[in-house]
């Protein structure tokens, strides 16, 4: 009886867990529009997030960028982005993968979402960084 409960939840597991996938191309934000993107074989897909990684897909200083966003597919064409503390959406620059940073260069101090500075409250300006570069402000 156990055995039998056993494999029902696990094969219930198996069912919610929606498989990972990479999704790759060129991301599209509009004021307004929902963030999609545009990936090589001309098809288009809606990025969804948690409320931080939505604050990144409304910044429309990444329009344009070739992206790689790890998370699953809730629906075709529907891509949900693993939680921002994995950091599973980056921007490909100069043939390499960079994390989304936001940077004020008043008080010193880096954020994973745009917006004014925690500090000061001055715009904080867009920065990309390699993933494997040591940052001083971050333990
Ligand atoms: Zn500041």
């Amino acid at each position: 009886m156990l055995a039998i409960l056993g494999t029902v939840v696990w094969a219930a597991d198996v069912k919610s867990a929606p498989p990972k996938a990479v999704l790759s191309g060129k991301i599209v934000i509009q004021e307004g529009k929902p963030a999609q993107v545009e990936t090589a074989d001309h098809k288009t897909v809606l990025l969804d997030g948690d409320d931080d990684t939505r604050k990144i897909l409304g910044d429309t200083r990444l329009n344009g960028f070739q992206v790689e966003a790890r998370g699953h597919f809730t629906a075709p064409g529907h891509f949900l982005i693993d939680p921002i503390y994995t950091h599973h959406l980056l921007v490909r620059k100069d043939g390499k993968l960079k994390l989304i940073t936001y940077w004020c260069n008043v008080c010193a101090i880096r954020a994973y979402t745009p917006g004014p500075c925690v500090c000061c409250q001055r715009e904080t300006t867009l920065d990309l960084r390699d993933p494997d570069q040591p940052d001083p402000n971050q333990p």
